[in-house]
């Protein structure tokens, strides 16, 4: 049996959909369109995004996260995979360091939500479950994943979204790092945020970029860009591995309660 699964990726996306020869299709959503890279790998057909434009050329709090969301699930891929660049907020992670988080800390300002008219006629599905916030059906595929390609995942962290664009100071990475927050990005929470709302599971690969300020090393999207490059490229192979495990893994996932939450 076929199924539909997406994948959302960053900095490096051009790379993916060449070697995966995806074409581009656009979506249209009621919050404009949506450009996706479809292709094939065994049994799953790959409904691919680029978050930041091929060409990297939207930044985090300008993402168009909802016509992303919508796009997705409009292509029947219930489930989603994504590599999130990151800063560490812990010395002993450093730059290409991979994860799989299990919860997050949501410190953006900007309401991401489907749920944004006045008059909300289903309270109860606004009003969701995200105790867990990342499918753990879907985590546990990539930890086997990760094992099977020989590549490091940690397999546990808590990532903690800001707005960006600019990184954070000094003061702030102490600060989280003493909250429990083991990463720092700015587009895993809209993105975890939408999907629960819309019914979707996913599970995001941390891939760090940098030690966060103060911690040493350079901080510059330049060198975040560079630093990620490798890391980004294993992250995809767990992500390619991963999903050719989740058929049977997936069966008795919880994030899905049927039937789908209506959208508004
Ligand atoms: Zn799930």
């Amino acid at each position: 049996m076929r199924s539909t699964v997406g994948i959302i990726l960053g900095t490096g996306a051009e790379s993916t959909v060449a070697r995966l020869g995806a074409t581009g299709h656009q979506v249209g959503t009621p919050y404009g369109d949506a450009t996706v890279y479809r292709a094939s790998i065994g049994n799953a057909d790959i409904v691919l995004v680029p978050r930041h434009g091929l060409n990297h050329s939207r930044l985090p709090h300008r993402l168009n996260y909802r016509s992303v969301i919508w796009a997705l699930r409009a292509t029947g891929a219930h489930r989603v995979f994504a590599s999130n660049a990151c800063g560490s907020l812990r010395h002993e992670w450093a730059p290409g360091t991979l994860a799989a988080p299990h919860d997050l800390i949501d410190l953006t300002r900007t309401l991401v939500t489907f749920w944004d008219d006045e008059q909300v006629g289903d309270v109860a599905h606004a009003h969701n479950d995200f105790t867990k916030p990342y499918c753990a059906a879907m985590r546990a595929a990539l930890i086997h994943a990760a094992d099977a390609t020989g590549a490091t995942l940690h397999p546990a962290g808590v990532y903690l979204c800001v707005d960006g664009p600019r990184f954070e100071t000094a003061a702030e990475v102490r600060l989280f790092a003493s909250w429990g927050a083991d990463l720092i990005g700015m587009t895993g929470a809209p993105e975890a945020v939408l999907a629960r709302e819309a019914g979707l599971c996913y599970a995001p690969v941390a891939v760090v970029g940098n030690l966060g300020a103060g911690l040493g090393g350079s901080i510059s999207h330049t060198a975040v860009a560079e630093a990620c490059q490798a890391a980004t490229a294993q992250a995809v192979g767990i992500i390619l591995e991963a999903i050719g495990r989740i058929d049977a893994q997936l069966c008795t996932c919880p994030c899905v309660v049927p039937p789908e939450p209506p959208l508004p």
